[in-house]
């Protein structure tokens, strides 16, 4: 005898990207980080990018980071990357890069199109606990082939970070227990996704065709649920959404641009740091 247990979590938000422009000629879809959602506890940011193959000089030169983690997804193209303490990488199509800024990196993230293709992909920020967010820099860069897929209830999904369905994915040790997929329907069935209860669960569409709770979802919303064990999503064959899940953190958000602490005094401080060449104190842990 088999005992089920189902929670649902309903739809509780959707909201549609703002087109805006970020960095050097890029044109970014932005959800998290806009002033009608300055972050969802755990997440600090979501854009997803897109620089035509034809863009002069687009990118985005030099800059700080301190207190969060910035993930890098590529669907088409390459970015390639390079911090001040020499480290370089070269992110593709299907590739990920989960870099743990902590007490502070200087990085470029600059752009190059393959076979007249977009550079498209996405960025998200996720924060650290107060306790976390002085530790020393480190990258997870994670080749697409190290990306496993997995068949599930009316989906296929490659497993960034996080379990889905029995899957792990190949980035770990990061504070609020992410959940990344990037989630196909392959239709006939409803989609049926299990995600931790109490963790925050979102979805961000990649295309139309969508359904959650009888409403059509179109392409660049994100979506917000309640709490519940599992997503139950319906939708054309082909649908496409990223799946993102984390721990909420519970603790006070304090942001500038590319610093997020806890207090002003901290944000201050890293301003302070970045203008007298002191905010990279530890050398990058690259894994
Ligand atoms: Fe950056």
């Amino acid at each position: 005898m088999t005992q089920t247990t189902e929670h649902p979590r309903p739809l509780t938000g959707l909201l549609p990207a703002n087109r805006q422009s970020e960095g050097a000629g890029v044109t970014v879809h932005r959800t998290i980080g806009t002033p009608r959602a300055d972050h969802v506890d755990p997440f600090l940011l979501l854009d997803e990018f897109h620089i035509p193959a034809d863009a002069k000089d687009a990118g985005f030169p030099d800059h700080p980071h301190r207190g969060f983690e910035t993930v890098t997804y590529m669907l088409s193209g390459v970015m390639h990357h390079g911090d001040t303490s020499g480290n370089k990488g070269r992110i593709g199509p299907g590739d990920a890069q989960w870099m743990t800024a902590g007490s502070g990196i200087i990085h470029s993230e600059m752009p190059e199109s393959m076979d007249g293709e977009p550079v498209h992909g996405l960025q998200l920020w996720v924060n650290l606990p107060a306790a976390d967010k002085m530790i020393p820099p480190r990258y997870q860069d994670v080749a697409a082939e190290r990306i496993p897929t997995m068949t599930g209830d009316g989906f296929r999904a490659r497993v960034i970070a996080g379990t889905l369905a029995g899957t792990t994915g190949p980035v770990g040790d990061i504070a609020v227990q992410p959940l990344y997929a990037d989630v196909t329907l392959t239709g006939g069935e409803p989609a049926r996704l299990n995600v931790p209860k109490g963790h925050t669960v979102l979805a961000y569409t990649l295309t139309d065709g969508l359904k959650a709770d009888g409403h059509a979802i179109p392409a660049h919303c994100l979506m917000g649920f309640g709490d519940g064990d599992h997503l139950a999503l319906t939708g054309t064959a082909g649908s496409r959404f990223m799946l993102i899940a984390g721990h909420p953190i519970g603790e006070q958000v304090a942001r500038h641009g590319p610093f997020v602490m806890t207090t002003r005094d901290e944000i201050h401080k890293a301003i302070d740091d970045y203008r007298r060449g002191t905010l990279v104190r530890d050398k990058a842990v690259v894994d």
